[in-house]
């Protein structure tokens, strides 16, 4: 018996490269997957003047907001990331990512003042939500919502569960950098992770699940250079610079996309050391950190396999 095909259909949206794997010859799924992803861009971008967390942006220190299910939703998630004890995600983060414009023209080191004059107006406790009303409102001028760091997360999961509806089992969805794997054809999907700062298609090694999202972010994705060094686009919100550790990326291997995101961010702030120490805590996240010494160290590898596929890096597990 022949082994079935896949069939990829790839687009560009949320400034990232989308694409569809299936085993089924079916383009009209595809275009109806990617204007379900385009929906929800529509409603959770911040990068164009128009948009539902826009209109909260608008409005802030003047009143609150009614937004739809979905956007309260993933706010009120957001906002529980931002108030974990020494959370490095932080969604009213808004005013320092449009300082920096990393990713983006005109992207520069700003003045110190500057950057302290903004610090004040990334509180997340002062994204008041009223789940009653299902609105958001900023309390103080100037302040901005971003969920950049866990949009896709979100739209990735509304994408597999989409799916599922469609009686689809088996299907790979990559929204650049969150990966879903449906399923587990032959087993497992194999999802590579990239080799930092390497030219396009270097890969440090690759991740065997099943049924599993794979999330990698790196500060290797969007970064530029001034002063002889570089500035990628994770800020540390309590200092408004990008966040600075022995972490060159961390992929996260959980059930949703969303957990994810979230937990990236996370574990960019806690560093090695501390991230290892607090996934030991967590069974349904596992993670694998590739270090700036060329290490790769892996969790407790409870819900993926990972193979080396480049010998100038050493593997090691997290220790005690
Ligand atoms: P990518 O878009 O490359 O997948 P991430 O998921 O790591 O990257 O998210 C980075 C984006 O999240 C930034 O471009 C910015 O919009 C936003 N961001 C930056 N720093 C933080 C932070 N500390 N907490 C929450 N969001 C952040
Ligand atoms: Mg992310």
């Amino acid at each position: 018996m022949s082994e079935p095909r896949l069939h990829s259909w790839s687009t560009v949206l949320m400034g990232s490269p989308i694409v569809l794997s299936l085993f089924t010859d079916d383009r009209d799924l595809a275009a109806r997957v990617f204007r379900l992803i385009q929906r929800y861009e529509d409603a959770l971008t911040v990068n164009r003047a128009v948009s539902q967390v826009m209109a909260v942006n608008h409005a802030a220190g003047l009143h609150p907001v009614k937004v739809s299910g979905a956007v309260y939703d993933l706010i009120r998630c957001a906002k529980a990331a931002s108030m974990v004890n020494d959370s490095a995600f932080n969604l009213a983060i808004g005013p320092l990512v449009k300082l920096w414009r990393i990713g983006f023209q005109g992207s520069r080191v700003p003045g110190r003042e500057e950057i302290a004059e903004r610090l004040p107006l990334t509180r997340p406790a002062e994204v008041i939500l009223n789940d009653h009303e299902r609105s958001v409102f900023l309390a103080r001028a100037g302040m901005e919502i971003d969920l950049g760091a866990i949009a896709k997360g979100y739209i990735a999961d509304r994408v597999r569960d989409f799916l599922r509806q469609q009686g689809v089992e088996q299907a790979l969805i990559n929204l650049g950098g969150n990966v879903l794997a449906l399923g587990s054809p032959q087993g497992a999907w194999s999802v590579g992770v990239k080799k930092p700062f390497a030219a396009a298609d270097g890969l440090v090694g690759v991740v065997d699940v099943a049924n599993k999202s794979v999330v990698t972010s790196g500060i290797y994705e969007r970064w530029f250079e001034q002063d002889g060094k570089r500035w990628h686009h994770i800020l540390d919100p309590r200092t408004g610079y990008p966040l600075d550790n022995d972490i060159e990326s961390v992929t996260i291997v959980s059930d949703d996309s969303l957990d994810g995101d979230v937990w990236t961010t996370l574990i960019y702030g806690f560093g090695v050391e501390k991230g290892c120490a607090v996934l030991r805590q967590r069974e349904d996240i596992d993670a694998i950190f590739i270090t700036k010494n060329r290490e790769v160290i892996l969790s407790s590898q409870r819900q993926f396999r990972f193979t080396l596929l480049d010998d100038s890096y050493r593997i090691s597990g997290c220790t005690a």
